[in-house]
């Protein structure tokens, strides 16, 4: 896949050099040693397979060999670690965008990290990133797409779904990598502009699969339902309680569902 990528890229940085890797523990885990190694901002690391697939919170990822788009984006942003966890934000508008042009599909965006297609999981994104006091080193940025899979194990079935189950459709995952990543560098250059959301956030809001209804907040500290109002231009996402009062829900250790389900 790595020469056909390269062949069709139409980009100034994301993906100047790609890395690809018949089979990995995790594109993330690869992307950091080679991060570390010196790596320059752009670095794309793919795999056809990954056997040790990262979510977050120590979840897995099911990465099944040729059916997805495993893949990671080495970042160096001049930006505070307070940001950092925005970039998950900008990157799931990159892959809403891409997967459009290509597809030609609406998917949407459960806050922060996942998009989704009639209801079900097609990506996921992972963050991680290495820095010293305020300053980030760099930030790999772990993309995963399911592309052909014609089912899903047990239990991802009633949550997860791939762009084949949902179009009936068969797409290049070359195409797909080559659309994000020409994505990823107009939405990161609007976010770099302001080094917050404030650019973004309508497109995001707009794109946001509970807009506006009840969704169940599952932190650290508990559970609590609300009302999803979109996000800040920080990237909390606002929850309004029940009574009246809003809160705002920081990423991290958070994840939200629909009361009724997944989304
Ligand atoms: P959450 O949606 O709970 O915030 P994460 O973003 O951490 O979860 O993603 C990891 C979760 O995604 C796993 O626990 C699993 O339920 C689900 N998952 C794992 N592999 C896939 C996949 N290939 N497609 C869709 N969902 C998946």
């Amino acid at each position: 896949m790595d020469k056909k990528i390269r062949e069709i890229l139409n980009t100034k940085w994301a993906g100047c050099e790609v890395v690809y890797l018949d089979e990995t523990d995790s594109t993330n885990v690869q992307a950091r040693k080679l991060a570390e190694e010196g790596a320059p901002h752009g670095t794309l690391v793919v795999a056809d397979r990954q056997h040790g697939g990262k979510g977050r919170l120590g979840r897995s990822w099911e990465s099944p060999a040729g059916e997805g788009i495993w893949m990671s984006l080495i970042l160096r942003p001049e930006i505070s670690t307070l940001s950092a966890s925005m970039l998950t934000l900008v990157l799931a508008l990159a892959v809403e965008k891409g997967l459009r042009v290509v597809a030609g599909v609406d998917s949407q965006i459960k806050w922060p990290n996942d998009l989704i297609l009639n209801g079900r999981k097609i990506c996921g994104i992972l963050t991680e990133m290495s820095s010293s006091q305020m300053d980030i080193q760099y930030v790999v940025a772990g993309i995963g797409i399911n592309v052909s899979q014609r089912e899903f194990p047990e239990e991802l079935k009633t949550i997860a779904s791939s762009l084949y189950m949902e179009t009936g459709e068969l797409f290049e995952r070359e195409r797909v990598v080559a659309a994000v990543m020409e994505a990823v560098e107009q939405f990161y250059d609007i976010f770099m502009a302001t080094g917050d959301m404030s650019g973004l956030i309508e497109r995001y809001n707009g794109r946001l699969v509970n807009m506006n209804q009840e969704v169940c907040v599952l932190a650290p500290s508990g559970e609590f339902r609300g009302i999803s109002r979109g996000i800040t231009s920080t990237g909390s996402l606002i929850v309004t309680m029940e009574d009246g009062t809003e809160r705002e829900v920081i990423s991290g250790e958070v994840s939200v569902r629909g009361v009724y389900g997944y989304v």
